[in-house]
């Protein structure tokens, strides 16, 4: 079995959410707002006292920062550089911005890079114009090989696309050219994602009346092993359920949400976990602006989960990543036959999931913890 990712145990990563974009993309229920840009600047502003506190707080030195959204490549060279700036990074440090391919141009990206970002994530999800017209998505492939090509030209050399399977109207041959066109534009990570129909987005509104048909979880199971063949014969190593990359190009900062890091969060929406404490920030950017300016704690509730749900919890991250989990002995029966029904790889105390076990990595996890799998830490 592959050994574990590279993961640093025991680095602490920042979030910082940035809930603005340009337009809302039809299958969108994130926390983000295209209507907001009058409020982008005092955000800023926010996010970086919500830091600049934290700091004083005493929380550690940052090995990985992720600025998600919404759009994060709305904001200019000097906005992320003052967030960037508010964070006290270890040398070394990860620093990764989610892109629009349409929301950036080489200013930009140089001023992010001098900030001290060195990896772009970009959300591509299809290299088929209509299936990006379905999906309500702005950019065109052209945009994408365009944003690539830029990004290199500023001197990023970790580089991730994100792609999304199983929108309503996609082919296998449509998915096929995706993967053949997201490979040819040489990317260090792919993110590959099943769509998921939410209720009250415009897409489930067009599937709900009939308009547009539901996600068909067959194709989609037959697009995710598709990727996993492509991918792995072009070289790139499988490490999560949803991400490839090249060897040691895995995205440590999610690395530590699946293999028991610790991340502080800023921004409305963006959660949190320290010291066995999960917590939630307030979902609008007007709520949290609120409650900065009033010097208070963003967030809007939290929990402490018992020894026994966190373990179980633990288990079901690491047993969606390449290093496997550990399983109690207890489970040996089961572990047998999912291992017979080709779902599960096992050696001496460790289980992987296969491509197969991967589609049903949570009816797997289920069985495995009602085997009493759980091994004690
Ligand atoms: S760009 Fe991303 S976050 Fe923004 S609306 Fe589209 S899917 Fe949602």
């Amino acid at each position: 079995m592959s050994g574990m990712p590279a993961f640093e145990p025991g680095g602490y990563g920042v979030y910082v959410h940035v809930p603005f974009c340009a337009v809302r993309c039809d299958y969108c229920d994130f926390a983000t707002w295209a209507d907001r840009d009058h409020l982008v600047d005092d955000y800023v502003d926010a996010v970086v006292t919500d830091l600049g506190r934290q700091r004083a707080a005493g929380v550690p030195a940052a090995s990985t920062v992720f600025l998600g959204g919404g759009t994060p490549s709305l904001l200019d060279g000097s906005q992320v550089a003052r967030i960037l700036g508010a964070i006290d990074r270890s040398a070394g440090a990860e620093v990764t911005i989610e892109c629009n391919p349409d929301a950036i141009d080489a200013t930009r990206l140089a001023a992010y890079r001098a900030a001290g970002a060195d990896r772009l994530s970009f959300g591509v999800q299809s290299m088929s114009a209509h299936v990006l017209r379905t999906l309500g998505r702005t950019h065109d492939p052209a945009n994408v090989a365009r944003a690539v090509a830029l990004a290199r030209d500023a001197g990023f050399t970790r580089i991730n696309l994100d792609l999304i399977t199983g929108t309503p109207g996609e082919h296998l041959d449509d998915w096929r050219h995706t993967l053949d066109a997201a490979l040819a534009l040489e990317p260090e990570h792919l993110s590959v994602y099943a769509l998921t129909v939410e209720p009250g987005t415009p897409l489930g509104r067009r599937v709900a009346s009939g308009r547009a048909p539901d996600v068909d979880e067959d194709a989609q199971a037959d697009a995710y092993l598709l990727a996993d063949d492509l991918l792995t014969a072009a070289g790139y190593e499988w490490y999560e359920i949803s991400n490839w990359s090249r060897p040691g190009e895995e995205c440590r900062h999610n690395l530590g949400y699946w293999l028991g890091g610790e991340w502080g969060a800023a921004g409305c929406a963006a959660h949190g976990f320290r010291s066995g404490r999960r917590w939630w920030n307030v979902r609008t950017p007007e709520r949290y602006l609120e409650r900065i300016a009033a010097g208070r704690d963003p967030a809007s509730g939290d929990e402490v989960l018992a020894a026994g749900a966190a373990a179980e919890e633990a288990f079901g991250l690491a047993l969606r990543t390449r290093a496997g989990a550990r399983v109690d002995p207890a489970a040996g029966t089961v572990v047998d036959e999912l291992r017979t029904g080709g779902l599960l790889r096992s050696s001496e105390d460790r289980v992987v999931l296969t491509p197969r076990g991967r589609l049903v990595a949570s009816d797997v996890t289920a069985r495995l913890v009602l085997a009493g799998g759980v091994a004690p830490a």
